[in-house]
């Protein structure tokens, strides 16, 4: 089962260096958790017609589209109006989303605003996704062809805590065959990148179905080993081979 996954994270101050985008780590760690593959992270900026754009080009070739930010009550919060264009959608209000927001205004002693309530307001094929963290909800459409589009709000704390309580549960309800893929990681320690390359291919070290990916950084080098669960033997024998191969280079701290 190969269930791959896009994100759209909405946002002009992404773009601009202002703020860095967290939700492609986050959103990356969860799925890999659960046998399931981001496969593609686009950042752009608050404007309808590139919101419905991007998310039309998602749709044309990926089965979970997540779109993030742009869902609070001030102008620039545009992501519901471009998901309901593109979706030929209605949107409404959601009373269980209104009666939350003003639970939390009511706890911390705020006047419940109109601009506030607009943070309720939903599309109407959506199932409502309770934000635990915040007031605008995240979103849910199943479309045809088991495709699924969640619509979340930005703010990291509020995206994670919509995505542990009410999408990764979902997520591996749908996709209970999924297994997460086999990683090994190996450490190494004053040997270059290019180095270790060339002992490789002196080696003829073939990988086979196994990624092999190079992180390097101060002086070590990450290897990690990415396989499919059923690969598990050829994994372990690369491991192996890999460190005969590199032994006296392997860090001795990891
Ligand atoms: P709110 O209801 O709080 O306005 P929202 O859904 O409208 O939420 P935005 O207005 O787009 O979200 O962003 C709210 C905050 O979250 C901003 O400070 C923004 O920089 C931050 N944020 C949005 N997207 C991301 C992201 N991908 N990574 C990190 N921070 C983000």
């Amino acid at each position: 089962m190969d269930i791959q996954a896009e994100l759209i994270s909405i946002g002009n101050e992404l773009l601009s260096g202002r703020t860095l985008n967290t939700h492609a780590q986050d959103l990356g760690g969860a799925l890999s958790a659960i046998g399931l593959q981001l496969v593609r992270d686009t950042t752009i900026p608050d404007d309808i017609a590139t919101i419905q754009s991007a998310a039309k080009e998602a749709l044309d070739r990926t089965a979970l589209i997540f779109i993030s930010g742009g869902l609070g009550p001030t102008i620039d919060d545009i992501t519901r109006d471009a998901v309901a264009g593109l979706l030929k959608q209605e949107i409404i209000l959601d009373r269980p989303s209104v009666d939350a927001i003003a639970k939390r205004f009511e706890l911390r002693g705020y006047p419940m605003t109109p601009a506030a309530e607009r943070q309720a307001l939903v599309l109407e094929g959506a199932a409502v996704l309770p934000n635990p963290a915040g007031c605008a909800p995240g979103q849910r459409f199943d479309l045809p062809d088991n495709q699924t589009l969640f619509v979340l709000p930005g703010p990291p704390h509020e995206f994670n805590a919509i995505l542990d309580e009410e999408i990764i549960p979902w997520l591996k309800t749908r996709y209970a065959g999924a297994r997460p893929k086999l990683v090994r990681i190996i450490k190494t320690k004053g040997i270059g990148e290019s180095s270790i390359v060339t002992m490789l291919e002196d080696a003829e070290f073939d990988a086979g179905h196994i990624d092999l990916g190079f992180y390097p950084g101060m002086g070590k080098v990450e290897i990690r080993l990415t396989a499919h669960p059923d690969l598990a033997t050829e994994v372990e024998n690369a491991a192996a081979t890999l460190r005969n191969l590199l032994a006296g280079h392997l860090d001795p701290e990891a």
